[in-house]
């Protein structure tokens, strides 16, 4: 990319260079820019029901809460079907420009997701493609979905210390070995910032989404500010803990809770204060959810 035509743009009072299309990326996102909330929206297709990974606040039959939230189970489709429902919803809804998957699992565990992601891209290359991740397929896989054309990636990264992760993190599978405790955080750790630095040499633009776990990472979360920064990151999105499985006794964090710690991230790192919590199968502007209404016929369980 020729830095030159990179545009300066004003954020929180800092110049920040941006080439014009990622600049787009982000104007036309309602996750990225909370400008672009009013007018834009996104389409979670839930194609993706597998994990590699077992969070302690995660019950596997709902949505991957580490970018959506638990307590409704989404429906999953098939690529194919995916693309059906895309068909209806541009047609019915055109102001939705980013196709996302979420889940309702780990995207990157699943093939599906990438045959999705290709067949809308083939059928809509203008449309905004966006991925969530936990990290650990990451370094393997940027280099795919550079290719495929995702353009908008969130790493959830809830620890950069093992000691911390182990905490929050039952188990993960990785190259046919399961890992637990404190190696499988370190594993995990490892390749979340591997991934991250790739995917920063990429013209992506990332997020990261860390969950707040009080108790457990409340203090260390500045410390992933710090790191992330460090790496280029864009944006974090502090999303309170929902109390489930392992983690069902912690209190939720408070509102103030967050302000307060999403106050300190920001000396790092810009804050996004207006996630939805969505579900992995959401349609439509954030906090305005079309998901129920498609009627796509839905995948054979
Ligand atoms: Fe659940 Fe998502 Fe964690 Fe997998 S990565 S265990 S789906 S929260
Ligand atoms: Fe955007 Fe948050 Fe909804 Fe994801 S869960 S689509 S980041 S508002």
């Amino acid at each position: 990319m020729n830095k030159e035509n990179y545009l300066s743009v004003n954020i929180d009072g800092k110049e920040v260079p941006f080439d014009p299309e990622q600049l787009r990326k982000i104007q036309s996102h309602p996750c990225f820019s909370e400008k672009a909330c009013s007018r834009f929206g996104r389409m979670h297709l839930p194609v993706a029901p597998k994990c590699n990974i077992q969070c302690n606040y995660c019950i596997r039959k709902y949505d991957c809460v580490n970018e959506t939230r638990p307590g409704v189970s989404s429906d999953v489709l098939t690529p194919q079907q995916s693309l059906e429902r895309a068909d209806e919803v541009f047609k019915k809804y055109p102001y939705i420009k980013v196709v996302g998957v979420a889940g309702p699992g780990e995207p990157l565990y699943n093939p599906e997701t990438y045959e999705t992601l290709r067949l809308i891209k083939e059928k809509y290359p203008n449309k905004i493609l966006c991925i969530s991740t936990n990290g650990l397929l990451l370094p393997e896989k940027i280099k795919e979905l550079d290719e495929i054309g995702v353009s908008n990636l969130t790493i959830t990264i809830n620890a950069v210390d093992p000691e911390i992760g182990k905490e929050i993190y039952t188990y993960i599978k990785h190259n046919g070995k399961e890992y637990r405790g404190k190696e499988a955080a370190e594993i995990l750790i490892e390749k979340q910032l591997e991934g991250l630095e790739k995917a920063m040499e990429t013209d992506m633009i990332i997020k990261v989404n860390t969950v707040l776990i009080p108790t457990i990472n409340e203090e260390h979360i500045p410390d992933i500010a710090k790191k992330i920064h460090e790496k280029g990151v864009y944006l974090q999105n502090i999303t309170p803990l929902i109390p489930q499985y392992k983690l069902e006794d912690i209190e939720p964090p408070t509102r103030q809770q967050k302000k307060e710690i999403q106050e300190k991230c920001s000396e790092y790192v810009r804050q996004m204060k207006h996630c939805r919590q969505c579900r992995s199968d959401a349609v439509g502007k954030l906090g305005e959810d079309k998901s129920c209404q498609q009627k796509t016929n839905k995948k054979e369980k």
